[in-house]
């Protein structure tokens, strides 16, 4: 037998049930806040991430999936969801509709070599939203909140989203330069991962899943203090703004994300879930105002975030088990062949005015099929019986209540819809 891949797994069943809920949430709150599907190939050309994502990030220097194909070139399966839209943006030059800014969502699969572990695996699904060309604070915090509201919508309640600013180029060079300072006498005290970081790139150290509880993390010298004015003003306007939208916030200065691309805002939205032990980010983003022109597209500001869909179905399990289940509204029961072909036509025909049923096809007695209704979780029975059906009645049966209620068989759709 051959089994999947470490660090897959198949989604059906309840799983499935969850999966789609995710999906079908998302899409309607992205549609009402005006933005547009899009789709990209699941593998781009390797030097998309390199560039993007950054050569020294976690991502790319261990977790990407590379290969070369038939016709020697270098592939990447995609880690992340930003790279690819910022790419499509550019080569469709989107830049140029006058329809501005161009806001889009998205939902598939990434791919990464991590060590897998509850919430954390190398195949898993993001849902995400990219806005492209507006520098205004209201555009973070549209995204913010998007985000925010979206696990509102979901019924997930205790998220709070932690944000920090990376402030603009000078800023962070500034902040560098003291956070080297400050950590040169420690650094061998650190993890080698963060031995590495501080030559490559220090700011990543405040990322260190590994270090992060130590003293020397916890008493680092904080961005904030370090932003310039402009950068220091622009921050405080989104906050102002999430405070206008009830966001629930937190500044949190070790906030740096793991993405290379990242300016001005970044945030996390964290659940307050056990089952997710160090995976308890459900979502995270931020802004990332050069990375269009890092891939050679126009100076565009833009801003994001992806959520791991994955973590949002151990999260709901959690919260709502009950709810989310695959309940029918009808089954209909039927033995000999009289019966079946009435089944046949009276299924399809509730199917199409919306009512969710079903029949035995595995030539079931009429008491494994009651067995089989009550597993779907049918709130109705339609009993058909041949001496009946020759009278032009048809028997209903409430689940619940064990009700039984006489019906003229030309009457049967209209009587089960209006008791739906
Ligand atoms: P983490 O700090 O948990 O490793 P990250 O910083 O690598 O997360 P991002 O790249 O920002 O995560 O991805 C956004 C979201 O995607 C995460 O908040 C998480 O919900 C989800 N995610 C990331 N990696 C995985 C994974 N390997 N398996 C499942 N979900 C993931
Ligand atoms: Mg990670």
């Amino acid at each position: 037998m051959i089994s999947k891949p470490k660090g897959t797994y198949d989604i059906y069943g309840s799983d499935g049930k969850y999966y789609n809920y995710i999906n079908a949430v998302f899409q309607n709150v992205a549609e009402l806040y005006n933005y547009e599907y899009i789709r990209t190939p699941i593998f781009e050309d390797s030097a998309l991430f390199h560039r993007s994502v950054g050569e020294t990030s976690d991502i790319v220097s261990k977790e990407t999936y590379d290969f070369k194909d038939r016709g020697d070139r270098d592939i990447t399966l995609r880690p992340e969801g930003t790279a690819g839209v910022v790419r499509s943006f550019i080569e469709n030059k989107m830049y140029g509709d006058t329809n501005q800014p161009k806001k889009f969502y998205y939902s598939g699969t990434m791919y990464r070599y991590e060590r897998p572990q509850a919430g954390r695996y190398r195949e898993f699904t993001q849902i995400g939203v990219e806005a492209l060309g507006s520098d205004s604070p209201l555009m973070d915090a549209e995204v913010i909140s998007l985000a925010y509201r979206l696990m509102e919508e979901m019924g997930i309640e205790n998220v709070t989203v932690k944000i920090n600013s990376l402030g603009d180029k000078e800023s962070r060079d500034n902040y560098r330069e003291a956070l080297v300072k400050y950590l040169e006498p420690h650094i061998n005290d650190l993890c080698s991962d963060c031995q590495n970081r501080f030559k490559t790139n220090p700011l990543r150290i405040l990322d260190c899943k590994v270090d992060q509880d130590t003293e020397i993390l916890k008493n680092v010298p904080k961005i904030l203090d370090y932003l310039n004015p402009d950068s220091k003003k622009r921050f405080e306007k989104v906050l102002e703004y999430l405070n206008y939208l009830d966001v629930d916030y937190e500044v949190d200065a070790n906030i740096v994300r793991g993405l290379d691309y990242y300016n001005h805002t970044v945030f996390e939205l964290v659940a307050d879930i056990e089952d997710l032990g160090n995976a308890s980010t459900i979502a995270a983003g931020g802004r990332y105002n050069s990375l269009v022109s890092t891939l050679d597209g126009p100076e565009t500001p833009c801003v994001g975030f992806a959520s791991g869909v994955d973590r949002l179905m151990i999260v709901l399990k959690k919260l709502r088990a009950e709810e989310i289940k695959n309940a029918i509204d009808v089954y209909v029961l039927a033995v000999n062949e009289e019966e079946k072909i009435t089944a046949l036509k009276l299924v399809q025909d509730l199917r199409w005015s919306e009512v969710k049923c079903e029949m035995d096809t595995l030539d079931r007695s009429l008491k494994a099929q009651f067995k089989q209704a009550d597993r779907l979780g049918a709130r109705l029975l339609i009993l058909l019986n041949s001496e009946e059906l020759q009278k032009g009645i048809i028997t209903v049966k409430d689940n619940l209540t064990h009700e039984e209620t006489k019906v003229d068989e030309s009457e049967i759709l209209d009587y089960i819809i209006s008791n739906m």
